[in-house]
């Protein structure tokens, strides 16, 4: 096997993904070599269609088909008046899941002080743009109890401090340094059905 240059590609790519290491790339390989028309054919294939079709909004920062539009915040039958903001689109699946709420999603793609990521990289602009466009009554707050979470947090509010929006942020039984994609859908629904409010200029 050391001598397929392919092979040793695909090992150390897959020993990239989270929580896999060297080890388990090698067995992830030998059973996708071992089902070639199972799994290496569509495999291949999928991923060649997601490289085509599927990229991060601009706007909202959710994965989007590149042949359908945004189905977050271009699908025209989806009304809302609510925005929540979280750091990761496996956040807003976990907050989809647990069917709390109802409303448009604004993904970050991180936070302000994780390695790298520079405020203007976390979409923070057209979070504000979008409050303005679709006419955002409610912005929700769902970001991690962690330092970081929070600061990011703290930075949204003061970025939208001139727009008349009421400004909610999840309730403190989120357990500290609690990751949104990791709570189970109890706490998520009672962080949601709890949350308080930060300033409003319209009430
Ligand atoms: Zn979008």
């Amino acid at each position: 096997m050391q001598n397929i240059n392919e092979i040793e590609e695909l090992i150390k790519l897959i020993s990239k993904l989270p929580g896999l290491g060297p080890k388990s790339a090698k067995r992830i390989v030998l059973r996708l070599i071992n089902d070639r028309d199972q799994l290496i054919k569509p495999l291949a294939n999928v991923l060649a269609q997601i490289y085509k079709n599927v990229s991060r909004c601009k706007n909202c920062g959710s994965l989007k088909s590149n042949l359908v539009g945004c189905d977050n915040c271009e699908n025209p039958k989806k009304k809302f008046d609510k925005i929540c903001v979280v750091e990761d689109i496996a956040d807003q699946w976990s907050i989809e899941n647990s069917n709390i709420y109802q409303g448009y999603f604004h993904i970050l793609g991180g936070t302000i002080s994780s390695a790298g990521n520079r405020k203007g990289d976390l979409l923070i602009d057209s979070l504000v743009d979008r409050v303005k466009r679709d006419k955002i009554e409610e912005v929700i707050l769902a970001t991690s109890a962690t330092i970081e979470g929070q600061t990011t947090a703290y930075y949204i509010q003061e970025s939208l401090k001139n727009s008349k929006v009421k400004i909610t942020k999840l309730a403190q039984g989120l357990p500290v340094g609690g990751e949104i994609e990791n709570l189970d859908d109890g706490t998520l629904i009672s962080a949601f059905k709890n949350r308080s409010k930060l300033i409003s200029n319209s009430s």
